[in-house]
């Protein structure tokens, strides 16, 4: 992710000078036990930086398809005993995108995990994507983290925190990188936060185990290896961060390629599936190719490729079409794309599914609201269909019909910041002003950023007090009890710094 560099490094500084030789800990009954909350605690720091990172990017689409890989994975690991119930109760579980067009993903400590588009981009099987992520996650199920960080536990949390952050920069642009690690103590620290050879090795056996359990094909493994040495071999420029932090080498790839002989293989390699090849396009057109790049997208639909290649292949090539014809402001070209992206997805249920919510979000990027929620079935209860239907609802002035849907959502999904986030909309929209700030202040929360939270509850108190009896007192009486809670996390938040 792209970490402004001059306030990290100031960050960085700062903590040398303020912070203690030694971290106050809260002392808990078992060592393990408190290495497991520290940990978290440590990586809801560094969270919260990645989601105010500006190419942290919320795409429901995209976060769908690769929660559904995620969720397949945690199930396979619990089941192979890796997950125990602890780390699956006390740890995050969540994976945050970035728009960086690097290759890279990224376990942080607390059981987060970074995934940019770029290393999506280069996928061509949903099955490369989950040896990636089965690989992260098995560094954090065995504790490499926690071990790397055992290393380092002279320093406190803050330093702790600036010195991931400053790594995850590094992987980025090289001018960040260098500015951030500018003091030559960060440079030394940050080099033992690589994990080890036998590290990698392990995280591959696991990572392997895991993939294979919840039913993705290991051959995944192999050419995402492959995939990745070969972009090594083809650009020496630093901008394969992916393979810093994790060295591959021929040795790697073969212990893969002989643990998929093992494994009796199906018949015939099934064909990429659609979907995923659709999520690629997605993808490439949300990573900032620019204007050019979009030009090349949205013409790869009438260019050789897509006449002559694999359905999976043109149904990804329109996908990117249409999406990059609606970036470029071209709302006609980009309906004649989408419609012959749902001719060619006719017959499978899912692909169909992902062309007709492109075809709503290209509606809506319109301007045409009403007719974006008329494509959207109000029952359904997926969260991309609601989260855009509620933006259509909202855009086209039906605010009242969006909010109760919002409120439903956020009761079961509480940490859920798009939500809160329409729902404010939803409220200013129906000049709920009280409401409208408290929904603020839970996207904050979500976000991790207790101090903007309490911010906005205050806020919402002032509101309140003014509007003396004539305000909304059970709003109101939500708002004070939030508001504490939150306090109380800030408390903790300053008593381990
Ligand atoms: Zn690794």
């Amino acid at each position: 992710m792209r970490l402004r560099a001059a306030p990290l490094g100031a960050a960085l500084m700062a903590a040398c000078l303020l912070m203690p030789a030694r971290a106050q800990l809260p002392t808990l009954g078992d060592p393990s036990d408190m290495a497991v909350s520290a940990e978290r605690k440590l990586g809801e720091r560094v969270a919260r930086e990645l989601y105010r990172d500006p190419d942290y990017i919320n795409d429901p689409v995209l976060d769908e398809y690769v929660l559904e890989i995620w969720t397949r994975l945690l199930a396979a690991a619990r089941t192979r005993g890796e997950l125990t119930s602890e780390l699956d109760d006390r740890f995050a579980w969540q994976v945050l995108l970035g728009k960086d067009r690097v290759i890279n993903a990224f376990a942080v400590p607390g059981g987060w995990m970074g995934l940019q588009l770029g290393l999506v981009n280069v996928t061509v099987t949903r099955d490369e994507l989950a040896a990636v992520l089965a690989h992260e996650l098995s560094h954090v199920t065995q504790r490499h983290i926690s071990r790397l960080m055992t290393q380092q536990s002279r320093q406190a949390p803050m330093m702790l925190a600036a010195i991931i952050l400053g790594a995850l920069a590094a992987g980025k642009s090289p001018d960040a990188a260098n500015a951030v690690i500018a003091g030559g103590q960060a440079l030394a620290m940050q080099n033992q936060l690589n994990f080890s050879r036998d590290m990698e090795r392990e995280a591959d056996r696991v990572g392997y185990g895991v993939m294979t359990q919840a039913g993705f094909d290991a051959q995944g493994m192999v050419s995402m290896f492959e995939k990745l040495q070969q972009s090594a071999r083809l650009n020496d420029n630093g901008s394969f961060p992916y393979l810093r932090t994790h060295p591959m080498n021929t040795e790697r790839i073969a212990e893969a390629q002989s643990r998929q002989q093992l494994q009796a293989r199906a018949p015939a390699a099934p064909a990429p599936d659609l979907v995923h090849s659709m999520m690629v396009g997605r993808s490439r057109v949300l990573s900032n190719p620019g204007m050019d790049g979009l030009r090349a997208y949205a013409a790869e639909a009438d260019g050789p490729q897509a006449a002559a290649s694999d359905r999976w292949r043109q149904v990804g090539i329109l996908y990117a079409a249409a999406l990059a014809s609606t970036k470029l402001r071209e709302p006609a070209a980009a309906s004649r794309l989408v419609a012959r992206l749902q001719a060619a997805t006719a017959g499978d249920a899912r692909a169909s599914r992902t062309a007709k919510l492109l075809a709503a979000e290209l509606a809506l990027a319109a301007g045409d609201a009403t007719r974006a929620a008329g494509m959207i079935d109000p029952a359904d209860n997926h969260r991309p269909e609601v989260m855009l239907l509620s933006q259509a609802r909202i855009q086209s002035g039906r605010a009242a019909d969006a909010a109760p849907r919002l409120q439903t959502w956020v009761a079961l999904h509480p940490r859920d910041a798009q939500a809160w986030q329409l729902l404010g909309a939803a409220y200013t929209a129906q000049g709920q002003t009280l409401r409208a700030i408290r929904a603020e202040a839970e996207v904050q929360v979500a976000h991790l950023d207790y101090q903007a939270a309490m911010d906005r509850f205050k806020a919402a108190q002032d509101v309140a007090r003014k509007s003396g009896g004539g305000g909304d007192h059970i709003e109101a009486s939500i708002i004070d009890t939030r508001a504490r809670a939150v306090a109380s996390l800030l408390r903790e938040q300053a008593l381990e710094r």
